[in-house]
This record gives structure tokens, sequence and C-alpha cells, in this order.
């Protein structure tokens, strides 16, 4: 009596059941999940997007904090900035990371002398680079620093010092303005740099009021060129 039943129930259970999954399974079941998972994935991408691109003018705008004037030129500062904002200046031997750079501002040097700069090894050769837009005020050869280059900030405030050269650039002059990335030498061992360790020895001065090329403060390049923080 009841054996019967129960194969008659569980046949209309399995008949059902069929007709319950079996048109859902072959068609949406196995795509649906697939298909609606990539436009979810595609929206999150220009949410990614665009969020950062909304992130960095406000960045810019926290490095500027008073007045309201620098809001217009922070996007004109973008292209050419680091991450290290405005201060920070370009690495200035071609294919040399931050990460390649030692402090060695405090080492000492000969005749009690303190290094007060940072060398940078690279193949002689490599091109050197200006850090920033400037003039380039003095063309210079000299014992220790062999050849070298004074740069003088468009503001005055600073100078920047490059030496050892091997050679300068093509047509380089002294009062020529350079731009940020522009090669105006080549890695060298000129001066009293060891001819086995080709190096750019850089170093920043803040300049005095009367902007001699030859006398200045000398100010820490290693922090500045990694970008951790601004000329002062
Ligand atoms: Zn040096």
């Amino acid at each position: 009596m009841s054996l019967p039943k129960l194969l008659a129930l569980g046949l209309v259970i399995g008949v059902v059941g069929w007709w319950w999954l079996g048109p859902r399974a072959p068609s949406p079941g196995l795509a649906a999940p697939a298909a609606s998972a990539l436009p979810a994935a595609a929206r999150a991408e220009p949410a990614a997007l665009t969020a950062p691109a909304r992130a960095l003018p406000a960045a810019m705008a926290g490095t500027t904090p008073a007045s309201p004037a620098p809001a217009p030129a922070a996007p004109l500062a973008a292209p050419a900035g680091s991450p290290g904002g405005a201060g920070a200046l370009l690495l200035p031997v071609q294919g040399i990371g931050a990460a390649q750079l030692q402090d060695t501002f405090t080492d000492a040097r000969s005749e009690g002398r303190v290094h007060d700069a940072i060398d940078i090894l690279a193949p002689a050769g490599t091109p050197v680079l200006a850090v920033a837009d400037g003039t380039i005020e003095k063309l210079f050869d000299s014992d220790r620093g062999g050849l070298t280059v004074y740069q003088f900030e468009p503001g005055g405030r600073y100078c920047y010092y490059y030496a050892h050269l091997q050679r300068y650039a093509d047509g380089l002059a002294e009062k020529q303005a350079v731009t940020r990335g522009q090669v105006i030498g080549y890695v060298g061992s000129t001066g009293n740099a060891s001819p086995e360790a080709p190096h750019l020895h850089f170093e920043i001065h803040r300049l005095g009021p009367e902007k001699q090329w030859w006398k200045g403060e000398s100010l820490n390049p290693y922090p500045v060129l990694r970008g951790d923080q601004g000329l002062p």
C-alpha cells in the first residue's frame, strides 16, 4: 500500500524537480554569474582610475596651504613634478634610481674636510642631467672638482654643483638657460676622483644675498633627490 504510493511520490518529485531545475541549468544557470561578474569588475576599473586623478589635485593642494593663488599653478607643476612634490629634484645621472643613492654628506675627506655632497657612481660617459630648470652660472675647471657646472635655480636662492665631469654637453655655455632633465655633461673622473670609480659629485648650495657661485651653505642632496623632502 504505502510502497507504491512512495514510489509514485518519488516519481512526481523527480519529474517536478527535473522541470524546475532542468530548464534553468543549461542556459542562464552557469553563464549568468560569470556574465554579471564581468560588468561589475569592468565598472570597478573606471572607478579606481578616476579616484587617483581626483586625489592628486587634493594632495597637491595640501602642499600649498595658505594662499588661493597656487591652485591654478598646481596642475602645471604636475608633469614635471616627482613624488616628493614641488621641491624635489630630478636624479642627475641617467639610469640611476633613488634606491641606488647613498648618503655620504657627512663623510670625512682629506685635510679635515667634510664631503658636503653626494657621490653618484655610474660608468664614465653616462649623461648628467639638470636636476631642475635654471641657468648655467659658471663652467669651471678646478683641481679637486675637475670639470664642473654651477647651475642657479631660477629664484636665485640655490646653486646646483656638478663635478668630475668627463666633458660638458655640446654647446653648453655660461648664462645659458637649461631645463629639468637636459643633458649638461657626462660622468667622468676629472679632478681628484679616482679613474677606477667614475662618479658625479653633486652639491646643493643655499646662496647668500650676493649670489656668488663659489659661496654658499651646503645642503644635503640625499633626502631631496630621494624625494623625501623639498628644498628648505
Ligand atoms: Zn664627492
